[in-house]
């Protein structure tokens, strides 16, 4: 199977702006720089996305995205910072490597537009809870 992108970033293959680096975990610039200092934080093991990666090197990402977020508040004069991770196509997910996005937030004019638009009319809330919470158990 052909390496996808981050894996050829991992093994030195492609060059990146390396921010952070240890055994489990590496952060990156994203080259499209939705904002000042928009990163990239991903396992160096190869996995598809949030959704199937081990709890233990999810956790090592997140600590990483974690810091690089409040180094950009502190440091780079960000007002806010997105957190967000794509799971699959549907969701956004181009790069099938999985990896979060630090998107610092400034002044609203970011190349990042995020809205929510309230869509629950129709749905039965009490059900679709319950069937959650039956998965979860
Ligand atoms: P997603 O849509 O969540 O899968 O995001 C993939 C991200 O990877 C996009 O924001 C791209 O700009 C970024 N990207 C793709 N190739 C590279 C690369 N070689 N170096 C840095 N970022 C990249």
């Amino acid at each position: 199977m052909e390496k996808d992108v981050f894996c050829k970033i991992v093994d030195g293959e492609i060059p990146c702006y390396k921010l952070y680096e240890d055994n489990d975990v590496l952060a990156f610039l994203d080259i499209s720089q939705v904002s000042k200092g928009h990163t990239l934080v991903i396992s160096k093991k190869h996995y598809d996305n949030f959704l199937s990666i081990s709890q233990e090197e999810m956790h090592k990402v997140m600590d990483v995205a974690q810091r690089i977020g409040q180094v950009s508040v502190k440091y780079l004069g960000a007002k806010g910072v997105n957190i967000l991770t794509n799971c699959y196509e549907a969701a956004g997910q181009t790069v099938m490597h999985f990896h979060v996005h630090v998107i610092p937030r400034y002044d609203g004019n970011e190349g990042f537009i995020l809205e929510m638009k309230n869509n629950a009319d129709g749905l039965n809330l009490p059900s679709i809870a319950k069937q959650i919470q039956q998965e979860l158990k």
